[in-house]
């Protein structure tokens, strides 16, 4: 493509609290519709909403840990339109269109990003708005009427704004891959896109250079996977490409993504683009945060991914490429953690985490909590490979049975005998066994054909059950040669 792209996410996603927004209603999914509802969440009049302090914290924690300026007199303002999903008429939300109106719960932060080619990226964060979720119109219950469902009506979100500082769709990919992360670390949402409750829009348009002026911009709604934004953004960014190359103008409008046919389709116009007359809500007060408050949420956050990649570099001298994989997702990377600190080899220990338990955890459903043994058990088995009472290949062994069976790794090396072989004339024996076994191979050997060690080592590892410590059969190979 002969255009340089130019893009901007607006994330959505659901605060992780018990109860809706301005009411106690309990926040559940999968019950039976209009369960969870009161005269607030239905927006009855008469009835007046108070905020939820468990999401004010919950959205001030956020704005912290996206390194935000936090406003401590935020407002809530309607924004009014008339759609059957929100019996009120408006959304309560922080959005306002002068300036004095327009006061968001967190604004002007950053997250960093590691760039395909290793440079690290800094990406604006605009803004972090509160606001409540709609209901839910079901439209496939009968064939002559359409229903609603109140569930949802009031459930608390935050809408996570960009700068338009990312460059490439694969960027966009690593900043909502990031925000996820930190959602997850910091538990503020669950942050599940399966189950809706973090959405994406993307916002692109294209330029001739890096230094032209940005372009008109196309927003795509409702992005609800990582591949999704990817190909949608791609989608359109060629779309553009097209458009410009004939001359004509690229239009600004709301989209969406047709994955069937790998296609942006256009859902309004600029033209008719709403007018939701956001005013200041009448019944609200304006939410006042205090520093002490800012503080100590502040002093509640966890360790950041960013953190604790780079703790993982420095203590256990791993790669960047490992420390990133060992801390992607949160659950895999605290289990992890609590391992090492049983471990005399953590670097050992994030080798059999990226490789073999991971290549189990894509097996299993419900991801590393399933898990038969425990953190301890795999440290103590790297552990006991670090102290040669077992080989690399009988942990392969005894991990299998971990899997299996979630007992400990004493206990099995124990059950089956699987204690490595130190006893050097144990060892000899063997070498002498399988020596004379292969004298021809033998005679080419001690003539310098190197190549044949590896033969000798597995004739004499298979004749030992694999039991023979390594280190020890090479030693006798050379001293018998
Ligand atoms: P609106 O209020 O209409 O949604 P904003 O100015 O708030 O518009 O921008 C929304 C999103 O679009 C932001 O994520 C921003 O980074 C992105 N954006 C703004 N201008 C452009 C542009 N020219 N190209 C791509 N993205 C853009
Ligand atoms: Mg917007
Ligand atoms: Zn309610």
């Amino acid at each position: 493509m002969n255009y340089s792209p130019v893009i901007g996410l607006e994330i959505h996603c659901q605060l992780a609290t018990k109860t809706k927004l301005f009411c106690g209603c309990e926040i559940e999914v999968n019950t039976k519709p209009n369960k969870h509802v009161c005269p607030i969440c239905l927006g009855l009049p008469g009835t007046l909403p108070a905020p939820n302090k468990e999401a004010v914290n919950l959205a001030v924690k956020l704005g912290l840990a996206l390194n935000c300026e936090i406003d401590t007199r935020a407002l809530w303002t309607r924004k009014n339109y008339f759609y059957p999903d929100s019996p009120k008429g408006y959304q309560i939300t922080q959005t306002g269109t002068i300036p004095a109106h327009d006061h968001p719960i967190c604004k002007n932060g950053y997250i960093e990003i590691i760039s395909g080619n290793g440079e690290k990226k800094r990406i604006g964060i605009t803004r972090i708005h509160m606001e409540e979720d709609a209901g839910k119109l079901v439209h496939d219950f009968s064939p002559e009427s359409s229903h609603f469902d109140a569930n949802r009506c009031g459930t608390p979100l935050c809408e996570i704004v960009t700068e338009p500082d990312i460059r490439s769709s694969e960027d966009a990919v690593l900043v909502l891959q990031k925000i996820k992360q930190i959602l997850e670390y910091t538990g503020v949402s669950n942050a599940n896109m399966e189950n809706g409750n973090m959405r994406c829009d993307g916002n692109v348009s294209i330029r001739k250079s890096e230094d032209a002026p940005f372009g008109t911009r196309a927003e795509i709604k409702n992005l609800n996977s990582f591949s999704n934004l990817q190909k949608a953004l791609e989608a359109e960014m060629a779309l553009q490409a097209v458009t410009l190359d004939s001359g004509k103008e690229v239009e600004q409008c709301t989209k969406r993504y047709d994955a069937n046919h790998n296609k942006t389709i256009v859902i309004r116009s600029k033209e008719d683009s709403h007018d939701y007359k956001y005013f200041p809500d009448p019944d609200m007060l304006r939410i006042f945060i205090d520093e002490n408050l800012i503080n100590s949420i502040r002093e509640s956050l966890p360790e950041l991914p960013d953190a604790r990649r780079a703790r993982f570099e420095s203590d256990f001298g791993l790669s960047s490429y490992d420390a990133q994989v060992l801390t992607a997702d949160k659950e895999v990377s605290d289990w992890f953690d609590l391992a090492s600190k049983n471990c005399k080899n953590p670097k050992l220990l994030a080798n059999w985490v990226t490789s073999e338990l991971m290549r189990e955890l894509k097996e299993m459903e419900n991801g590393i909590s399933a898990l038969k043994f425990k953190p301890e058990d795999l440290a103590q088995m790297v552990n006991l490979i670090e102290d040669n009472t077992i080989s690399g290949k009988i942990g392969k062994t005894v991990f299998a049975e971990m899997l299996a069976t979630g007992k400990d790794p004493d206990s099995i090396i124990k059950e089956k005998g699987l204690v490595q072989i130190t006893d050097t004339a144990e060892i000899e024996a063997i070498v002498r066994k399988v020596i004379e076994a292969n004298s021809a191979q033998w005679q080419e050997f001690k003539g310098g054909k190197a190549q044949l060690r590896g033969f000798f080592v597995g004739q004499i590892m298979k004749n030992s059950g694999g039991k023979a410590n390594p280190n020890l059969v090479n030693r006798l190979l050379d001293e018998l040669a």
